[in-house]
């Protein structure tokens, strides 16, 4: 059976998919799977740890088990390759009037996630968010575009529950509730490409050439970078841990969002593809926006159509003509030329967007498994709970940073 990600494309996708999500424990996901979120995370213990702790990545993940070390006073280092934190969560400010997240956007979950993610307990959410029930929508097979009942749209909800914040972002929530409380501790620009574990001490070498020592390491980097052996691990990482990191799929892909005079398309077009994802989506959805920015959000096998156009600006004319070709021209005559590309799977601490392997329990958990209590891993990928997203990488966080602590005691 084949998943799709987390694109709204599920709603047209997947509304028999959906219902097993619903029927079968197999295939329990974000808000079908809140139950299997424990009932206690790191949030609601107290740890003592007198060792050095250094985080790899200051992503959703790093930033949350880094929050639990600030609140429990212990010794610890972010580590990030970038000159920002975030990682897959980046906001875009000025190109409409309301922020805009190019990168993970959707809450694929039930709102009181949000609670859960910070720690606090209650229903009772005080973000504003704009439920994702769609008002239209249409398929496009590459020739047709064919519309979508709103009674599917709305079944497809009323199983599936999505949410998006409304004057704000997935950024804004990881930067207020996480990044604000560690930020000091992060040291950008410190690529990791080393990490020695065979002594007492961890030894952890960046680009820069700086030699950082450690008691314990967590690597909360994408499992793109893992496959991609950015990182020299000593002693190597055995043959299970490779093959887990290999089985785990993260597709390729980027974000796309394209300003328009007039609003000539539905909340929502989903495009025929061999593997992953093809969108076209309404931003200004439910935003209070007098701007019409229509969002393209493509993965796997479109993707890497797109990538051999060999630059952003084909790639906008190439998207432009075949909106054209759904909409009789609307999309070259209402064009304004403005764009926001943000491209996920060549940027090189990435190398991709999500991992879709949500099912595969045994690569998760080797993937998981930490190497001699030194070497931890987390992140959106290493998600036990069925979460997905950005909820699945803090859980991670909280489940990694608590097995880390529990096991040093
Ligand atoms: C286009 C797109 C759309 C998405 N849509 C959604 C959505 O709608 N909803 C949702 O919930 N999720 C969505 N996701 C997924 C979500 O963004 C991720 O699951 C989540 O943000 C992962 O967090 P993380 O901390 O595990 O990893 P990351 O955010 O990737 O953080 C890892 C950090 O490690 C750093 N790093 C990498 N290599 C090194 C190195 N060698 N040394 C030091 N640092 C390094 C990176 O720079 C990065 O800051 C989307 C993702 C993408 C790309």
């Amino acid at each position: 059976m084949k998943i799709k990600g987390f694109s709204s494309l599920k709603h047209i996708i997947l509304p028999i998919i959906s219902l097993l999500l619903i029927s079968c424990n197999g295939y329990e996901f974000g808000p079908n799977a809140f139950h299997k979120l424990p009932k206690e995370t790191a949030t609601d213990k107290n740890y003592k740890y007198s060792g050095r702790i250094i985080i790899i990545g200051a992503g959703a993940s790093g930033l949350a088990s880094a929050k639990i070390l600030e609140e429990n006073n212990i010794d610890y280092q972010i580590l990030e390759a970038t000159d920002r934190f975030g990682g897959r969560l980046k906001k875009i400010e000025g190109f409409a009037d309301f922020p805009m997240d190019i990168g993970a956007e959707w809450i694929h979950n039930k709102p009181e996630i949000l609670n859960k993610l910070k720690g606090v307990k209650g229903k009772e959410i005080k973000e504003e968010l704009i439920s994702y029930r769609l008002e239209s929508s249409s398929l496009w097979d590459g020739e047709n575009l064919k519309k979508v009942s709103k009674k599917k749209l709305d079944q497809y909800f009323e199983g599936f529950t999505e949410y998006k914040f409304k004057n704000s972002t997935w950024y804004d929530f990881v930067a207020e509730n996480f990044a604000k409380k560690v930020e000091h501790k992060i040291k950008y620009n410190s690529p990791v490409i080393a990490i020695d574990y065979s002594k007492e001490q961890i030894e952890v070498t960046t680009k820069n050439g700086e030699k950082i020592i450690g008691d314990k390491v967590l690597v909360t980097v994408p499992v793109g970078v893992l496959k991609s052996k950015m990182i020299e691990f000593t002693p190597k990482l055995d043959s299970k841990k490779l093959k887990a990191i290999e089985s785990i799929k993260y597709l390729t892909g980027f974000k796309l969002a394209l300003k328009f005079s007039d609003k000539f398309y539905p909340n929502v077009i989903s495009c025929k593809t061999k593997e992953g994802d093809k969108e076209f989506y309404d931003y200004s959805f439910k935003k209070d926006s007098k701007y019409n920015i229509l969002g393209l959000l493509s993965t796997g096998s479109s993707a890497e159509d797109y990538y051999k156009l060999g630059s952003k600006e084909a790639i906008v004319k190439n998207v432009i003509n075949e909106l054209d070709k759904m909409f009789n021209g609307s999309a070259s005559k209402y064009y304004t030329g403005d764009f926001v590309y943000q491209d996920w799977g060549n940027h090189q601490y990435t190398k991709g967007t999500w991992s879709t392997s949500f099912f595969d329990k045994s690569s998760i958990i080797e993937l998981n498994r930490p190497i001699d209590k030194k070497v931890y891993f987390a992140g959106g990928a290493n998600d036990l709970y069925n979460q997905g997203g950005v909820p699945g990488a803090i859980m991670s966080g909280y489940y990694t940073i608590d097995r880390l602590l529990s096991e040093s005691k």
